[in-house]
């Protein structure tokens, strides 16, 4: 596929730490142009803009951060190949996805929808701003099919959750409500919170496998990716003798 080489060449643009402030060449930026461009989702997404700033207006993200849905759908239509890699390296990664943009544009854009497109042709192509601030929430992807993501009551504390502020203590555990709320089997035990079942894993593992996510995974971080790979080969075998021990049943 034509897209291991383009990333090679890539990685010549963004290896350097400086990237960003050195001159990306403009055969690059249009083939990062063409990659969102030619997104089956681009013409449902973009339908021309009237740069009235009601998407930016309503914007969550543009109240707190150099951020403007507008100015990300005007760089678009204009095919202005610099802004667009500029938004590439920052601005792109503070859009919260809410969508509010989509349901007022008058022209039935969804500057979303075209900040998720850029999302993925950053990470296709490896981009320094991908790996950096992706990086953190792919170890949930290890979470999902090793441990879960669970909290059982007794973890809800002052000390576990230091990253939450001072505010932590207003939200201090009330155990005896909780473990009314919660059902019997994860009352008794937090083992069911901290181990995934082997067929939901296995499930999860073949889905990321088949949209491409394990792909993106081994382009923000290798090394991630090889931990993964290995801990799911190990629980394939497991699924596969399991399916074999009920067929001999
Ligand atoms: S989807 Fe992104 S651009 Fe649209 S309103 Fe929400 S935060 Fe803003
Ligand atoms: S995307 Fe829609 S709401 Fe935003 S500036 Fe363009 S026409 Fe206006």
């Amino acid at each position: 596929m034509g897209h291991h080489a383009d990333t090679t060449r890539v990685q010549k643009h963004i290896g350097d730490p400086l990237e960003g402030t050195e001159e990306v060449s403009r055969e690059f930026m249009e083939e990062i142009f063409q990659d969102i461009q030619s997104d089956i989702r681009f013409d449902h997404e973009l339908n021309g803009c009237l740069n009235c700033g009601i998407c930016t207006a309503t914007c969550p993200a543009a109240h707190y951060y150099d951020f403007s849905p507008r100015e990300i759908v005007q760089l678009l239509w204009t095919e202005n190949l610099e802004g667009i890699h500029d938004a590439m390296q920052e601005k792109i990664w503070s859009c919260a996805q809410c969508y509010t943009c989509a349901a007022r544009c008058p022209f039935g854009n969804s500057p979303g929808g075209l900040v998720m497109l850029m999302r993925e042709a950053a990470i296709k192509h490896g981009m320094e701003s991908a790996k950096s601030v992706l990086r953190p929430f792919s170890r949930v992807m290890l979470k999902l099919i090793s441990t879960g993501n669970q909290l059982s009551p007794d973890m809800i504390s002052n000390d576990a959750f230091p990253d939450w502020g001072p505010n932590i203590c207003k939200v201090d555990a009330p155990l005896k409500v909780l473990r009314a709320a919660i059902p019997v089997p994860t009352l008794n035990t937090i083992k069911t919170a901290w181990e995934t079942n082997l067929k939901t894993s296995v499930e999860l593992y073949t889905i990321w496998e088949e949209t491409g996510v394990l792909d993106q995974l081994e382009t923000v971080d290798e090394n991630l990716f090889d931990v993964i790979v290995d801990l799911m080969d190990e629980k394939r075998d497991d699924w596969d003798d399991f399916l074999d021990e009920q067929d001999e049943d």
